[in-house]
């Protein structure tokens, strides 16, 4: 054998294990909230860093700053905006994440209405300044941004923002995220009608907090799956849609198809083999017992469902794709009238 043969199966065993540290990729359940207002909008008189501190007191992994971006506040400025990030890099360490954003709101023009929130930008647009409409709104958000940034909407219905008008395939890279749970209100038809008209969002849980109230009294959560607690890392799961919403402070889900994790688009498969992983830590709590899994297709209708009874669930089905998108739901034992977790869709074309 040359040297040069004696050399190949080396770097196939390399590239071997190249492929399988990827295909092993280990994701890690982070708990956060990623909408809130301070002293520099209408938060009343509680600062960013009063938000950090007690959102990393009450073991939040992550948790952003968002005010309200507008002329009218004029308290909210470039300089109180660099002092939020400041604030956010000084609460961040190995435990927890603090985010900088900004709410693009009261944009009332005759181009749409609502409200949505960008974290991580360096900069921000006012949607009242001149010239500003939701079109000029996603093309800033998805150019020249020196940093992971991602929007959701807010608080939405059905037909906000001109009926989720103005998509675009680059922009549909900007806005990966809906408050399915917007300050303990449901907001699921608006969910429906973003992914109907092919927006790809993943369902988060905002509190949307003027001052620190919600992040103390409150437990729905956003949750992200990141293979470890920094900013980019929180932020990259965003932009990728590896998100989920609960209701619960700490219910772990993980959706998949075909082995591709939730917030994946996946091109002509002949079939859909689904994976469902379900965990709430609390197993001692008779109420946060798991009760039913649902996946759910177009328009959210009923694609397949099994009762269950445990803190710690798995299932796995196959189907033939038949739906743009698909995710999944859970059902809990102290909550009977909706879902208490949402998953992000996977995404079939
Ligand atoms: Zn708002
Ligand atoms: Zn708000």
């Amino acid at each position: 054998m040359t040297a040069r043969f004696r050399l190949l199966p080396a770097i196939l065993a390399l590239f071997l294990i190249g492929a399988s540290a990827r295909a092993a990729e280990v994701y890690h359940h982070y708990f956060g909230n990623t909408h809130s207002h301070s002293c520099y909008s209408d938060g009343k008189t509680e600062t960013p860093a009063d938000h950090f501190r007690k959102a990393k007191a009450a073991g939040y992994d992550f948790y952003a700053v968002t005010d309200h971006a507008l002329a009218k506040y004029p308290q909210f400025t470039a300089q109180t905006y660099e002092l939020t990030k400041r604030e956010a890099d000084r609460f961040t360490d190995s435990k927890f994440v603090g985010i900088t954003g900004f709410e693009f709101s009261e944009n009332d023009g005759p181009g749409g209405k609502g409200h949505l929130t960008v974290l991580n930008s360096v900069g921000y647009l006012d949607a009242t300044g001149p010239n500003v409409n939701l079109p000029i709104f996603y093309d800033w958000l998805v150019t020249n941004q020196p940093t992971t940034v991602a929007a959701s909407f807010n608080h939405a219905g059905k037909d906000t923002y001109n009926g989720y008008d103005y998509l675009t395939p680059a922009r549909r890279d900007g806005v990966t995220m809906f408050e399915v749970i917007n300050s303990g209100k449901l907001h699921y038809e608006g969910f429906l009608a973003a992914l109907n008209k092919g927006w790809r969002v993943a369902p988060i849980a905002a509190e949307d907090g003027h001052g620190t109230w919600r992040l103390i009294n409150d437990s729905y959560r956003t949750g992200v799956l990141a293979t470890s607690l920094t900013r980019q890392n929180v932020m990259q799961a965003i932009r990728a849609r590896r998100v989920y919403c609960t209701w619960d402070k700490n219910l772990q889900l993980t959706f998949t198809a075909n082995g591709s994790i939730m917030g994946s688009v996946l091109r002509n498969p002949s079939k859909l083999s689904f994976r469902v992983d379900v965990r709430d830590p609390d197993s001692s709590d008779p109420k946060d017992r798991i009760t039913k899994i649902e996946i759910l297709g177009d328009n959210g209708k009923l694609v397949a469902s099994r009762t269950c009874s445990g803190h710690s669930v798995s299932w796995t089905l196959t189907r033939a794709p038949e739906c743009k998108y698909y995710f999944a739901v859970v059902y809990t034992a102290d909550k009977t009238d909706a879902p208490t977790a949402y998953s992000a869709p996977v995404w079939v074309e």
